[in-house]
């Protein structure tokens, strides 16, 4: 007998917003989810840096967890000093969970990329793809995507029970048309972020000065 399915949503969190939090409420919600856990990634130093540190971004996603019944914050991605590929994480996640489904939730911007990721065709051998639509990215699925949906996706939420991995759900949430880049802009042209991100967060950041409009401006 399998235990009810957790979340797992990676990202950057830089910062944490509504739009990672809404399509995982409403998938704790409608797919009856014990648990949703916010993994936050670590970026290798030389890409195109975060603009808040590690510590940061773990401190942000920690308050919006707070804030949220059954959200955790699952901090294994951070503590490696490299990148981790998702299959990785995974894989990992099911051997140290061999009774629990994993939903891995992404949205619809990474459901049309995912023939780029690392084994990405292993994925659904570890683990359920629970997608949340975005404004912005249509589902014009590319034909590998199409033909992973057409063998993988279900309209049926016992599926994500009954199976440990294997079955695509695509959601049916509110869109919400917000990027973490979009935040940031907002905030260095000092803007009001309220209502677009936790209060506790908003503070956090105010705090921190972060994200502030450059000096020269
Ligand atoms: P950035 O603008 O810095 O690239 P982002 O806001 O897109 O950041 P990420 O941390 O890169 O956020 O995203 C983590 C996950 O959350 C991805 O699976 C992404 O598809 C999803 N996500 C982010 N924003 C939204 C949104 N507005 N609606 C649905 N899913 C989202």
């Amino acid at each position: 007998m399998l235990k009810a399915p957790i979340g797992i949503l990676g990202g950057t969190f830089d910062p944490i917003h509504i739009g990672h939090l809404r399509p995982a409420i409403e998938a704790r919600d409608a797919l009856g989810l014990a648990e949703v856990r916010l993994l936050p990634n670590h970026i290798p130093p030389h890409r195109a840096n975060p603009f808040c540190s590690s510590e940061q971004r773990l401190a942000m996603v920690a308050l919006a967890a707070a804030e949220n019944p059954g959200f955790v914050v699952d901090e294994r991605e951070l503590q490696r000093d490299k990148p981790s590929w998702t299959i990785d994480t995974l894989i990992e996640l099911s051997q140290e969970l061999p009774d629990t489904p994993v939903c891995f939730l992404m949205g619809m911007d990474s459901l049309l990329g995912l023939p780029s990721w690392h084994r990405w065709q292993e994925l659904l051998d570890h683990a359920h793809l629970v997608v949340s639509k975005r404004p912005g990215w249509q589902p014009d699925y590319p034909g590998e995507v199409a033909s992973l949906l057409a063998r993988h996706q279900t309209r049926d939420v016992q599926d994500l029970h009954q199976h440990r991995q294997g079955h695509v759900w695509i959601a049916d949430n509110l869109p919400i048309e917000l990027s973490a880049t979009r935040l940031r802009a907002l905030l260095a042209a000092g803007q009001d972020p309220r209502y677009l991100l936790p209060a506790p967060v908003a503070d956090y950041i105010r705090r921190h000065r972060l994200y502030q409009p450059s000096p020269s401006r």
